[in-house]
C-alpha cells in the first residue's frame, strides 16, 4: 500500500485541531482540470473495479498521510485477520482489503472505495470483544460493498468524471492534477455519507458479522458505550457530525434485527483473545 500520496484529504477530519490552510494544495486550476475531465466524459460509465480501488487507493494513502498507521505490528495483524475473515463472507471477497488502526485519538472508522478500512485508536479503546470490533469493521466494509463513497463522490462531482480520474492517475503526469479532484473526497468525509447509507450500513454490518460467526450485538453494543460518553467530546465530534447518533442507530437496529437474531445469543464475542491486544 502506498502511504505518501495526497497528505491532505482527511487532516481536518482526522485532527480537527489543525488550521483551515492545512488543505491547500498550492495553485492548480480547478477549472482547468474540470475541463479536461469534461472533454473525456462525454459518454458516463460505470467505474470499473479496477479504478475503483485505484480511486480507494488515492484515499487512503491521504488518509494515512494524515495520520499514520499505528506502530504496532501485532495489532495490525489482528485487526487485519478480523477484517479480512469478514471480508471473505461477503459478495465481494477478492478486493485487495486492507485493515489498520490508525495512530489518532478521535473516536471514528473509515472505509475507501475498494477495500480500505480504518479504525482509530480512540475507537480501538472504547471497545471490549472482537465482536464489537467485527462490528464496526462489518459497518465500513458494507460502505465498501455498496460503494457508499464512490457514489457519493461521483455525485459531487456531477458528472461520472471519476472513472476518468482513475484513467489519468495512471499517468504519473497528470497526478498533480487528478489530486484536486480529491478534495471532493476530503469534503465528503468531513460532512459524511447521506443518512441512509449509514443505516443500511449498520444493518448489513450485522449480517456480515453474524454470518462471520460473531455476536451480531457487537456493533449495537459499540453504540450504545458511545452513548454513555460526553457527546460534547471533542474526540466525538466528526463522529457525531457525519453519522446519525448512537440512540437513533440503536432503535434503527433493534427494528431491523427484531427477533431475527435471537437464536444466536451464544455465538462467541472472544471478549478475551481482544483484551490480549491492548
Ligand atoms: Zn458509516
Amino acid at each position: 500500500m502506498r502511504l505518501k500520496l495526497l497528505s491532505v484529504l482527511l487532516t481536518a477530519g482526522l485532527a480537527t485541531s489543525l488550521p483551515a490552510n492545512a488543505f491547500d494544495l498550492g495553485n492548480i486550476d480547478l477549472n482547468k482540470v474540470g475541463s479536461l475531465l469534461k472533454d473525456a466524459t462525454e459518454a458516463t460509465r460505470d467505474v470499473s473495479e479496477s479504478e475503483e480501488i485505484k480511486i480507494g487507493q488515492e484515499l487512503a494513502s491521504t488518509l494515512l498521510g494524515a495520520s499514520p498507521l499505528r506502530k504496532n505490528a501485532e495489532e495490525q495483524r489482528y485487526v487485519n485477520l478480523v477484517g479480512r475473515y469478514l471480508a471473505s463472507q461477503t459478495e465481494r471477497p477478492n478486493l485487495p482489503w486492507h485493515f489498520g488502526v490508525i495512530d489518532n485519538m478521535n473516536i471514528n472508522a473509515f472505509a475507501a472505495p475498494g477495500g480500505y478500512v480504518f479504525v482509530t485508536e480512540g475507537l480501538m479503546r472504547q471497545l471490549h470483544s472482537e465482536a464489537e470490533l467485527a462490528g464496526v469493521l462489518a459497518h465500513e466494509i458494507a460502505h465498501v460493498l455498496k460503494k457508499h463513497h464512490l457514489h457519493a463522490i461521483q455525485k459531487a462531482a456531477g458528472t461520472n468524471m471519476l472513472a476518468d480520474v482513475a484513467a489519468l492517475a495512471a499517468k504519473s503526469d497528470q497526478q498533480d492534477k487528478v489530486s484536486k479532484i480529491f478534495n471532493l473526497g476530503r469534503d465528503l468525509y468531513m460532512r459524511g455519507l447521506d443518512k441512509d447509507d449509514e443505516f443500511e450500513a449498520d444493518r448489513i454490518g450485522v449480517v456480515i458479522a453474524a454470518r462471520a460467526g460473531y455476536d451480531p450485538f457487537g456493533l449495537p453494543a459499540v453504540m450504545q458505550t458511545l452513548e454513555t460518553l460526553n457527546p460534547k467530546d471533542s474526540s466525538l465530534a466528526l463522529l457525531f457530525k457525519t453519522h446519525p447518533l448512537p440512540g437513533a442507530r440503536i432503535e434503527a437496529l433493534d427494528k431491523a434485527m427484531g427477533t431475527r437474531f435471537d437464536q444466536d445469543a451464544d455465538k462467541p464475542t472472544l471478549a478475551s483473545r481482544f483484551r490480549k491486544m491492548g
